[in-house]
């Protein structure tokens, strides 16, 4: 396909051959063969038609902070919505953008006294990333805030959903399948210092329990139901076992860290390892959490 495919409008924002790495928190991957950074709703839709006239396939990139890249890079178009952060606020609700990240959303909440969103504290990436894996922890996940999305759907639609329209699982949502555009996020009224306060509690916690200031993509593993994937790992011994660069994190055996020079590969290496040990310990099959880029079949346990 050459750039002409792309609608006018749009052309000088397509960028071919742009590495992935830097825009991972992991900071591995390839390439993307077409990347666009979208900036109105406009170009988000140009690019959704562009990718499906050409036959193409269609990645939207968030944060990177839940993601894979392979060494290879990916074929088809990757679409940022960094160009999209506004977030306003009315009432109880919040009105933002799906590139605005979500740490930004929490304090634009604690700011405008609405209560509930805080328990997101300290989930890196964008509010579109966290819709799309419905993200949360302990104390909650984003699908409890959700009011309402407005999406491109896979057939390519721009459609307003109510919050009782969209299928949210563990770690996973139906919006995963278009590109979220925008949410409404609606909670409680609360007090501005009580909200800070809760805000940095919950982000302390995480900081305590795991490796942040590592290159990683978070949970590598879902949590088997009711069950802890990182128990499951320590208990198979595999805290600290190394393929390459990848190293199972020694704070949180969840994690899989890149410790400066790995490649994608490695973390695939490392995280089969991990299942096979975990599944001849306990007989326990673990599905990765983090997306890999382009989709690959792990080894099914
Ligand atoms: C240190 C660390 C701690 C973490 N802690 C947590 C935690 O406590 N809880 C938790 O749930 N996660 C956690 N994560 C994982 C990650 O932060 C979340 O999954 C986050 O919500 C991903 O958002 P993102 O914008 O980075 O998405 P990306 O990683 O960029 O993308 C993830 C998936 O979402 C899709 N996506 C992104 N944007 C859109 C959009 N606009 N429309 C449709 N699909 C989209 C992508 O295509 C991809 O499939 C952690 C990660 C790190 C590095």
């Amino acid at each position: 396909m050459s750039m002409l495919a792309f609608p006018r409008r749009i052309r000088d924002r397509v960028q071919g051959g742009l590495p992935l790495a830097k825009l991972t928190t992991l900071r591995i991957g390839g390439p993307a063969q077409y990347f666009v950074e979208a900036r109105t709703l406009r170009d988000v839709a140009d690019t959704c038609a562009a990718a499906r006239e050409c036959g193409l396939p269609l990645h939207v990139l968030g944060g990177g902070s839940n993601l894979l890249v392979c060494d290879e890079g990916v074929q088809g178009i990757v679409l940022s919505l960094h160009g999209m952060k506004r977030i306003q606020a009315f009432g109880t609700k919040v009105q933002v953008q799906a590139g605005a990240n979500l740490s930004a959303l929490v304090a634009a909440c604690s700011a405008a006294g609405i209560a509930g969103p805080q328990s997101l504290a300290g989930i890196p990436g964008t509010v579109g990333g966290a819709l799309a894996m419905n993200a949360g922890g302990r104390y909650g996940e984003i699908a409890d805030y959700v009011a309402s999305v407005i999406w491109i759907s896979p057939e390519g639609d721009l459609q307003s959903l109510y919050r009782e329209e969209i299928t949210f699982g563990y770690r996973s949502s139906m919006l995963r399948s278009g590109v979220v555009i925008e949410t409404v996020i609606e909670g409680t009224a609360g007090e501005h210092a009580q909200l800070v306060a809760r805000a940095r509690t919950v982000l302390q916690e995480k900081l305590a329990a795991q490796p942040y200031s590592e290159f990683s993509a978070g949970c590598t593993f879902k949590n088997p139901k009711g069950q802890s994937a990182g128990r499951y790992i320590d208990q198979a011994g595999c805290k600290g076992l190394m393929v390459g660069g990848a190293k199972v994190s020694d704070r949180h055996g969840n994690f899989i860290v890149n410790r400066g020079d790995a490649k994608a590969s490695d973390i695939l290496e490392l995280m089969q390892q991990v299942q096979r040990r975990v599944f001849e310990a306990f007989g326990v099959s673990l599905q990765p959490e983090v997306q890999i880029w382009p989709g690959r079949v792990l080894l099914a346990a």
